[in-house]
């Protein structure tokens, strides 16, 4: 891999980064305010709601608090890879991992044969 896609897939995970961070304090915001807030929107949903419905979109809620947060360890893993020089090898068969795959998914750690082996274990 050379130095400007390097560089390039620096940036995409810095970019997902922020995504991410933000997506998180939005949900974990909003999340808040479902408990909290006794006015307006949030009040109108929860009061047609049943208490099993609203229930169940909290747990929805923090579900996808939580993938984000999985995914955010993984970019930040990536980065953390990348200041080491262990960026783009594959951790199960320590072969490079193609640039077009971390070009589609930047903080990917494996190649593409050991991700389609562990997805079939
Ligand atoms: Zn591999």
């Amino acid at each position: 891999m050379n130095a400007k896609t390097r560089s390039r897939l620096r940036r995409s995970l810095e970019d997902e980064q922020q995504r991410l961070v933000s997506e998180i304090e939005e949900m974990e915001r909003e999340g808040a305010e479902n408990v909290s807030d006794a006015t307006g929107e949030n009040n109108y949903r929860d009061h047609m709601a049943d208490q099993g419905t609203a229930t169940f979109s909290r747990e929805l809620d923090m579900g996808l608090v939580g993938n984000s947060k999985h995914l955010l360890e993984q970019v930040e893993k990536a980065l953390v890879r990348m200041d080491e020089g262990e960026y783009g090898t594959c951790e199960r068969c320590g072969k490079d991992v193609s640039v077009s795959r971390l070009e589609a998914v930047p903080s990917a750690e494996l190649c593409i044969a050991c991700k389609e082996w562990e997805e079939a274990s």
